[in-house]
């Protein structure tokens, strides 16, 4: 059964919709959020072999005139250069700002996508098609798109809403277990942050979640849930959204540190490493028992997910180099330490104003 989740933004509300089959009924779905509409997929090359065919079927049989845009797999297609030619392709498609930009693939395709479709015609209608865990739960929520430029990651972007979420699970059969371990990663991470009772089921429902459809959409949904509620009080990160970054300043610095190299750290292990982090510096700093970090990190150890940051293999920089990197990342304002800290599974919440030698002295014993 499918399952959906509304995001309250007012006029701009949207459903995700979260079930298996739905790559196959998408025509059925853009019918009636954009009736009469045409449609740019836009995908990258992987996900054109494994899951544009499937969806190109459908909204041909729906009757609707579909042009693919395909570009290649990874990081470096958030960029200036790639963006140009989505939009241009777009243009010349004749795509009409009631017509429909599609992102069919995971966050890459998603963000680049989400960005081309708020700026052509000052804006066309958007709707996304996560294929990866981490597209699913995390970043085709919240209306963030955006490339990146040589001056760093995401700095060029609109907060843009799409028209409908479809997350297929069934999308998701083909993803690398590495991509899925790490999407699962941002899953516990709503957990973590507010809702004890979902980290408890994870506990209880992991296996059932790496290996069958029923217990995918019951996780991926009470993410989106998760994500929609705070994205909804705090469209453009302003206070609450912050929660959202639990674990990542941290693993923003752990991926820094190893200079992006994906071979050596995915987002979502530097994600579990810097859960696992933020739980047992709280429990340095008196916030919450060393038993519920060491809970956390049982938990995504079990999944196959790195918890210490000397699981990285090759780790060489020390705590020094942890410290210069995280004051590097754009949540530092004004010198001061924004971190998400907890006082139990479940009980994050924004901390201002860290003390860094109590930050240095707990990464001299993590590293
Ligand atoms: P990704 O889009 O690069 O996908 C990972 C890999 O999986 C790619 O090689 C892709 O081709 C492949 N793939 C995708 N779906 C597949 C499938 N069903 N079967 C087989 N292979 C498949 O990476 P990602 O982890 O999905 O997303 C990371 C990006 O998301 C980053 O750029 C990050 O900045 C962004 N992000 C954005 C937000 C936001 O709020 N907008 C939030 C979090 C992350
Ligand atoms: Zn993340």
């Amino acid at each position: 059964e499918p399952q959906t989740v509304e995001v309250g933004l007012g006029d701009r509300a949207y459903d995700i919709i979260i079930g298996a089959g739905l790559l196959e009924q998408a025509g059925e779905h853009l019918a009636r959020v954009a009736p009469g509409a045409a449609c740019a997929v836009v995908t990258d090359a992987n996900v054109a072999r494994l899951q544009l065919p499937v969806l190109r079927h459908s909204l041909e049989k729906a009757g609707i005139r579909t042009v693919s845009i395909i570009v290649e797999p990874g990081e470096a297609s958030k960029s200036f250069p790639v963006f140009q030619r989505v939009c241009e392709e777009i243009l010349e498609a004749r795509i009409e700002r009631r017509d429909v930009v599609l992102a069919l693939g995971g966050g890459v395709v998603g963000d680049l996508a989400g960005f081309a479709a708020a700026s052509v015609r000052r804006g066309s209608r958007f709707v996304q098609a996560p294929t990866t865990l981490l597209a699913q739960v995390d970043s085709s929520v919240g209306g963030k798109t955006g490339i990146n430029t040589p001056q760093g990651k995401n700095l060029v972007g609109a907060f843009y809403q799409p028209s409908l979420v479809l997350a297929d699970v069934d999308a998701l059969a083909t993803l690398p277990l590495r991509e899925f371990r790490a999407g699962y990663a941002e899953v516990v991470k709503y957990g973590l942050i507010d809702d004890a009772f979902f980290f408890e089921w994870l506990e209880n429902n992991a296996s059932a979640v790496f290996a069958d459809r029923a217990a995918r959409v019951e996780a991926i949904s009470v993410s989106c849930r998760s994500k929609a509620k705070i994205v909804a009080r705090d469209e453009t990160e302003q206070g609450d959204r912050a929660l959202l970054n639990l674990g990542h300043t941290f693993g923003h610095a752990l991926e820094r540190l190893v200079r992006y190299d994906g071979e050596r750290l995915v987002h979502g292990e530097g994600v579990a490493i810097g859960l696992v982090c933020a739980f047992r510096f709280s429990a340095r700093l008196g916030l919450c028992s060393l038993q519920d970090a060491e809970r956390v990190g049982r938990h995504l150890t079990r999944v196959g997910l790195p918890t210490r940051i000397r699981d990285i293999s090759g780790w060489r920089d020390d705590a020094d180099a942890m410290l210069d990197a995280m004051f590097q990342d754009k949540k530092v304002e004004k010198g001061a330490l924004t971190f998400i800290l907890a006082r139990g599974i479940g009980r994050s919440f924004v901390a201002k104003g860290i003390d860094v030698d109590q930050l240095r002295s707990f990464l001299k014993d993590e590293i």
